[in-house]
């Protein structure tokens, strides 16, 4: 079973290029722009990495890595935040709020996929729930 990358992503131009970026490399996505059934789809789709916006309706990206980091099912879960505000000082901030990386808007494509690559190499593919593999 090949991984499965959460998206985090309210703005749909960039959720959509999110997926196909990902899927294009191989990888599954599942996609929200609810903060608040993030923690459901991970572990319904048992996701190896999730890719996080800050700006967020109603509650920030942080508040909801705070969430995975405070879920011991999730807390392992690698978060590539990504924000479009990006001043002085806010890589440090978002770091010490538990994500695992940080990239700002716009995007590029090749920091992406190999920012994603580097967290995937050492994570096994996820098993299906009955213990068979495909
Ligand atoms: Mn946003």
């Amino acid at each position: 079973m090949t991984h499965t990358i959460l998206i985090v992503e309210d703005n749909l131009l960039n959720k959509k290029l999110f997926e196909d970026i990902l899927k294009a490399d191989g990888y599954k996505t599942v996609s929200t722009d609810n903060p608040f059934e993030t923690q459901e789809l991970a572990l319904q789709h048992q996701v190896s990495l999730a890719l996080m916006d800050i700006q967020l309706p109603e509650i920030s990206g942080l508040d909801v890595i705070a969430m995975f980091k405070r879920n011991r099912d999730l807390a392992h879960i690698p978060i590539i935040a990504v924000t479009a505000f990006a001043m002085k000082g806010d890589e440090e901030h978002i770091l010490s709020q538990g994500a695992s990386a940080y990239m700002s808007k716009p995007i590029s494509v090749a920091e992406l996929l190999k920012k994603v690559r580097e967290f995937l190499k050492d994570i096994p593919e996820p098993q299906l729930k009955d213990g068979t593999n495909s």
